[in-house]
């Protein structure tokens, strides 16, 4: 595909619900939408699934915008490009996963709505519906724990993840499990723990409830020590922050690091390095599910298509668009289903069209570059 322009959209959008986990708290998700334009006039979106602030990884808004238009716009123009190959031209800038994913997310679109076929089918993606699950935040009071577990069991959510520091750890499990019981539940850390005597013992502990996983309990960077975790405990170790690529994955299977991987497509450089983790830890009999980064309903297409190939084996984390924003970017919004599914579209590309008046009112600045 010849690409015409490319512009960029950076928004600032009021989240409805305020979102706290062990690495902060977010109450206004700045983002990075990326339209790029083919020959004929065609348009495909994505999303950059970086902060306003590098708290989750090292990048932001404001550096996928420095680098897709000092490095990635000025590589594409004039050339002939397609989704499966983009991360691979564009290997020679270190890093930037987030970015990259951005543009790859929307040559994804634009080959959809090109050769009019659902991303899921252009990914290899198996299944007409996913299986959704919540994700509570570090609520900090047993109350609204509570509650928030009971509204998310009532909505149809099909397991619940609750997320924990220490200190917020065994606690909330436990009352989790002795008000409803033996329901999917699972934890995630954000690599807030370490492989101290207290620590240690807390993490045992988890052991002892029957959880799903145990989602990043130590540092993002510190494969050696989840793979001595994972010899002390039963419960799978789930890795998020640490599988940035198909290379991570590997190395986490050879050290034994978890038995469980949480892909985000948008954090890994988009579909194509996603279909190469979820291939090889497939290809070792385990499984995998997506996760989320409080994406707009454009970034959300990518990660629902990606949650329906084949070894996607738990509810990913994949929130209706009702969740968090009063109004979503796209049309129509993300639903879920009462029975805590979610549809995958099944129209050309993400299957969803973008708002521009809704684009416009969150808009802080855009930027058009010319390919031709
Ligand atoms: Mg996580």
């Amino acid at each position: 595909m010849k690409l015409s322009r490319i512009i960029l959209h950076h928004l600032r959008i009021p989240m409805k619900e305020v979102f706290k986990t062990a690495l902060g708290t977010e109450t206004v998700r700045d983002t990075l939408l990326v339209e790029v334009w083919g020959e004929g006039g065609e348009v495909g979106w994505g999303e950059v699934v970086a902060t306003h602030s590098p708290w989750y990884s090292s990048e932001t808004v404001e550096t996928a915008w420095h680098v897709i238009r000092d490095f990635i716009a000025p590589s594409l123009r004039g050339k002939d490009v397609e989704p499966s190959t983009f991360g691979d031209e564009v290997s020679w800038i270190r890093g930037h996963r987030m970015c990259k994913a951005g543009v790859e997310f929307a040559l994804w679109d634009l080959k959809g709505r090109l050769t009019s076929k659902p991303i899921r089918d252009l990914i290899g993606g198996v299944k007409d519906r996913v299986e959704v699950g919540l994700s509570v935040g570090v609520i900090g009071d047993f109350a609204r724990l509570i509650k928030a577990v009971s509204e998310g069991l009532s909505k149809g959510f099909r397991r619940i993840k609750l997320k924990v520091k220490p200190g917020w750890d065994v606690d909330p499990v436990r009352a989790v499990r002795r008000e409803f019981g033996e329901i999917p539940l699972q934890v995630d850390a954000n690599g807030s723990f370490t492989l101290t005597g207290d620590h240690v013992s807390r993490l045992k502990e988890l052991d002892r409830y029957g959880l799903l996983m145990i989602e990043q309990p130590l540092h993002h960077e510190d494969l050696v020590k989840h793979s001595k975790l994972q010899k002390m405990i039963s419960t799978p170790i789930c890795l998020d922050e640490s599988i940035r690529s198909a290379l991570d994955a590997e190395a986490a299977y050879n050290l034994g690091s978890c038995r469980v991987i949480n892909i985000k497509p948008g954090r890994v450089g988009g579909l194509a390095e996603t279909l190469r983790i979820h291939d090889f830890w497939a290809g070792k009999g385990l499984p995998v599910w997506i996760g989320g980064m409080l994406e707009t309903g454009v970034g959300r297409a990518f990660a629902v298509a990606a949650a329906s190939l084949p070894s996607v084996k738990y509810p990913s984390d994949i929130s209706p668009s009702s969740r968090f924003w009063e109004v979503d970017v796209v049309e129509p919004p993300w639903e879920l289903r009462s029975d805590g599914t979610m549809e995958v579209p099944r129209k050309p590309g993400i299957g969803v069209e973008v708002l521009d008046k809704v684009v416009r009112r969150y808009e802080v600045k855009s930027l058009g570059i010319s390919l031709s």
